[in-house]
């Protein structure tokens, strides 16, 4: 079965070449299997306790699970939905759902409840897999949707739930001891689909991305390169980032392909659990969201702890601020590594680290480097465009949206493949709704996402580059800089702060730490002090939130 958007390319007529071998994840998990069947895999349970397991074990009891999605009538295709943590049942079901022809369709359980219900609708999930922590959810989930034919809670029959207004309400691991470890994985077309997740809909109604087994595991490859994620079996990886947001950076494949050690955080994801985790178990790097480090950075530093053998984390999602490398650097010896992408990128776009001509660059120059998003990795191309969609220079000062292609690029949302792609595609470019700069070298840096640049005078205020100053300020824990309304300006920047706990700083301090750093007329013109900012389901401040709060804040400067 081969989709009908993929054009008929020339074939060449055989001359005795390579074997033809379809990329399945299945194949990922059997490799891991029996190449690295040893290596372990611990996970801090939603109970509190730590499992831990093999790699071996996980494809027995995905080969389990599969049967007992066979028997259960999943079919090709079929939707089956997970609310759950980062943990073994949940790795578990990404190779059994998408090995056995499914598709895995995680949901992001920090949506609202209505969202939910919209998603699971609109997948036309057949059955839905849950942590305990997530009974709530389920039960309002179960009152509404039209397709759902069970609920299976990922427990033992000790711990299962009363039954309570679920329909058809099955224990995990009962379907496991139920089903039988013989199973030969299916063999069908690399374009297949694989796992469908949703954008968190910041923006009108969350929208499905799908992705292939084939895109799946070029992202893999790509994704684990040296000047990617580096992902190699002498790693002890620990993944922060939820299994339920962009297959958590494609980690439980890449992980599974090189023989990683894995560890899996659960939900405690507060920097003394973290930083318990990875002691116990010598992790050597994670992934996650700025707000995540935060929290380890604050809890490391306010009991005077360190680390033995964490040396990486990878940060993506949202700017990485520069004060925050710098702390994890030079107080503990943990180097950040900036990444950026997004859910229709499967994620990974740009990784930033060093080219051999950088090496004697002085080390400011190397850290001004570093800041950037990056370069892009093979298989996704980038470029900036003005509005009118022409291409402009990489000379690291021009801003133009930015654009992607490649092979784990989004060509059209989920169920909007006939309408959508004229419009939302520009000459075969994804436009990503982000700001950027390129430079001669092709680092690129963020400025903005266009919705949230600030237009004085007509011309841009990067808000990133004002938050990344303000984060430098010893006193303040999270910055967000919004542009108001200025009648002969239109918009002025903004800065709303959240102090760190027993810190002082003033209003006026504050504006004056931006001498020397940013062009003068970029200096934000007032200052909020709040308790805390508001943050969507996948970690990410929200700029709307704030700007529909301070829609009527009168600058002082007016
Ligand atoms: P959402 O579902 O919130 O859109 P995504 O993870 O898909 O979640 O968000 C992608 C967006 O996140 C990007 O388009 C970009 O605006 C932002 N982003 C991701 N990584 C970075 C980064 N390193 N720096 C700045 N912004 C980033």
């Amino acid at each position: 079965m081969t989709p009908d958007n993929i054009p008929d390319y020339p074939k060449s007529p055989s001359m005795g070449q390579m074997m033809h071998q379809p990329m399945l994840i299945s194949s990922i998990i059997q490799h891991a299997d029996r190449h690295f069947g040893g290596k372990e895999i611990v996970s801090r349970r939603v109970e509190g306790d730590i499992h831990r397991y093999t790699y071996r074990d996980c494809h027995k009891r995905a080969r389990q699970m599969a049967n007992a999605l066979e028997k259960l009538g999943v079919r090709m295709g079929d939707r089956v939905a997970t609310l759950a943590w980062n943990g073994y049942r949940h790795l578990e079901l990404y190779y059994a759902i998408s090995g056995s022809g499914a598709v895995l369709h995680t949901i992001n359980p920090r949506l609202h409840p209505e969202q939910i219900a919209y998603i699971a609708d609109h997948a036309e999930d057949s059955y839905v897999f849950f942590d305990l922590t997530f009974l709530d959810l389920v039960k309002s989930l179960a009152a509404h949707s039209k397709t759902v034919k069970g609920y299976i809670a990922m427990t033992d029959r000790h711990r299962m739930p009363a039954a309570s207004g679920i329909p058809n309400l099955m224990c995990y691991e009962d379907l496991i001891e139920n089903s039988s470890d013989r199973y030969a994985w299916p063999v069908f077309d690399e374009n297949s689909a694989s796992t469908l997740c949703y954008t968190s809909g910041t923006t009108g109604n969350p929208k499905g991305v799908l992705y292939s087994h084939r895109s799946t595991i070029l992202h893999a490859y790509a994704s684990s390169l040296p000047d990617a994620l580096n992902v190699s079996g002498r790693e002890v990886l620990m993944p922060v980032v939820p299994m339920f947001h962009v297959n958590a950076w494609g980690f439980p494949y890449s992980a599974a392909l090189a023989g990683a050690k894995l560890v899996l955080p659960g939900p405690m994801l507060d920097g003394q659990s973290l930083h318990e985790l990875i002691e116990q178990e010598g992790v050597t790097a994670s992934a996650g969201v700025p707000t995540v480090w935060h929290g380890l950075l604050h809890y490391v530093e306010r009991k005077s702890l360190g680390f033995k053998s964490f040396r990486r984390i990878i940060i993506g999602g949202s700017a990485c601020p520069p004060a925050m490398m710098k702390s994890f650097r030079e107080k503990h010896n943990v180097e950040l590594l900036h990444t950026w992408g997004m859910t229709e990128m499967s994620p990974l776009g740009t990784v930033c680290t060093l080219q051999n001509h950088h090496m004697h660059l002085p080390q400011t120059e190397q850290e001004a480097i570093l800041q950037k998003q990056g370069h892009v990795i093979y298989g996704v191309d980038m470029k900036i465009v003005d509005d009118a969609g022409n291409e402009l220079p990489w000379d690291g000062r021009t801003c133009g949206n930015l654009l992607v292609r490649g092979p784990w690029v989004l060509e059209s949302y989920f169920k909007n493949g006939d309408s959508e792609p004229a419009q939302l595609l520009q000459d075969g470019w994804l436009p990503t709704g982000d700001v950027a700069t390129i430079d001669a070298d092709g680092y690129m840096q963020i400025t903005d996402r266009s919705k949230d640049v600030i237009k004085s005078g007509g011309e841009w205020i990067g808000s990133i580059e004002l938050e990344n100053v303000a984060m430098a300020h010893p006193a303040v824990q999270q910055a967000a800089c919004i542009g108001v309304f200025h009648p002969k300006w239109d918009e002025r920047p903004l800065l709303v702060v959240v102090k760190k706990a027993d810190a002082e700083v003033t209003r006026d301090e504050l504006i004056d730490s931006f001498a020397g750093k940013v062009a003068k007329w970029w200096t934000p013109d007032d200052v909020v002090f709040v308790d805390a900012l508001p943050v969507g389901a996948t970690g990410k401040i929200l700029k709307n939130e704030i700007r529909n709060r301070l829609r009527h804040h009168r600058l002082p400067t007016i």
